[in-house]
């Protein structure tokens, strides 16, 4: 190992130190401009910065957060700069993802059907046991609110999926959603040394 490559299909944890230092893929997807490249920059370098895209699609940012278990869980963020869009690269980009973030902006019913898409495509083609979580992105913006927030919840309650509303303007719930995904992710080493 070490060659910085994930090693199997989602969540590695081959040796002694890794199984309460966690390494996952996570993807996000969602019609453009829906806040992608701000939440992750926003988690990432604490910044709400929307002219510092991150521009290259084979690029990834990454950052560690610790759980109360003292688990550490180091997410590779995956920015395709959207070419996930390109439905022939999309597989390619969540190849191997532990996680995958869908995203909607609450402004935006057409982003929330786009989102609607995601989950299907993920839940025929992602990683088995992939943990989907579904963001309503942009809550800041409530005077311009067109999906409601039951809507969300009862889309992702149906599918089984983790749900949150978020603004990576205002940082609201931002380190809340990956705190959350940190501890729905499968952790069969732990379990089975306790
Ligand atoms: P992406 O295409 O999904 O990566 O979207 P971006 O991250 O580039 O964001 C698109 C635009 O939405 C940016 O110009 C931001 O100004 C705006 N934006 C992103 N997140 C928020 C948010 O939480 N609240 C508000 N009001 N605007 C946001």
């Amino acid at each position: 190992r070490g060659s910085g490559r994930l090693v199997g299909p989602n969540v590695e944890n081959g040796g002694a130190a890794d199984a309460k230092n966690l390494r996952v893929k996570l993807v996000l997807l969602g019609d453009s401009g829906v806040g992608k490249s701000c939440i992750v920059l926003r988690f990432v370098r604490g910044q709400f910065d929307p002219t510092s895209k991150v521009t290259v699609g084979a690029s990834f940012l990454s950052q560690t957060i610790a759980l109360q278990d003292s688990t550490t869980v180091k997410f590779e963020i995956w920015d395709t700069a959207g070419q996930e869009r390109y439905a022939a690269l999309a597989p390619l980009y969540y190849r191997g993802a532990a996680v995958a973030v869908i995203v909607y902006d609450i402004t935006s019913p057409e982003s929330f059907n786009k989102a609607q898409y995601w989950v299907k495509e993920l839940q025929k083609h992602g990683t088995p046991d992939i943990v989907l979580a579904l963001v309503g992105n942009k809550a800041d913006l409530h005077e311009k609110r067109e999906v409601s927030v039951q809507d969300g919840m009862g889309y992702a309650e149906k599918n089984g999926m983790f749900f949150i509303e978020t603004s990576a303007k205002t940082a609201d719930n931002i380190n809340l959603l990956f705190e959350e995904i940190a501890k729905r992710l499968p952790r069969p080493a732990l379990s089975s040394s306790s």
